[in-house]
């Protein structure tokens, strides 16, 4: 069997960091982490207007990183492949942070502005934790 060469390994290899190079979509796959978001959930914990976020998503969809789930009027985001958090945890360390900095703010964060499923259960125990007026 022949060898594969350098130059054809590296084009391969290349393919997974060139398609979350940017900063954006970066901060996309962390917002998701483990889990799974929809698009209000991102608006919410990144800042940004939704078509700036969608464009970004359907970039990520297409290069075949995220997959999506619909659910009633959500579509949920998810990560087909969770080495792509570990191929940015090891970018952490390249670039100066600790991994423990960049592992605390991955996933499983709750916003209040955010009505997505995820946040709102959240939202219904801080309400029943209420003292009762009567
Ligand atoms: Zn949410």
């Amino acid at each position: 069997m022949k060898k594969t060469s350098i130059p054809v390994l590296s084009e391969k290899l290349a393919a997974p960091l060139q398609a979350i190079a940017s900063p954006q979509r970066i901060a996309i796959l962390l917002a998701i982490g483990k889990g799974e978001a929809c698009v209000c959930h991102l608006e919410a914990a990144l800042g940004w207007r939704q078509a700036y976020i969608s464009q970004h998503l359907m970039a990520l969809r297409k290069a075949d990183i995220l997959q999506d789930r619909r659910e009633g009027r959500y579509v949920y985001y998810r990560l087909k492949n969770a080495s792509y958090l570990d191929l940015i945890l090891d970018s952490a360390s390249l670039s100066g942070l600790s991994a423990e900095t960049v592992s605390a703010i991955i996933n499983t964060k709750v916003y209040p502005s955010c009505e997505c499923p995820h946040c709102v259960p959240v939202l219904i125990s801080v309400t029943a934790l209420k003292p009762k007026t009567s």
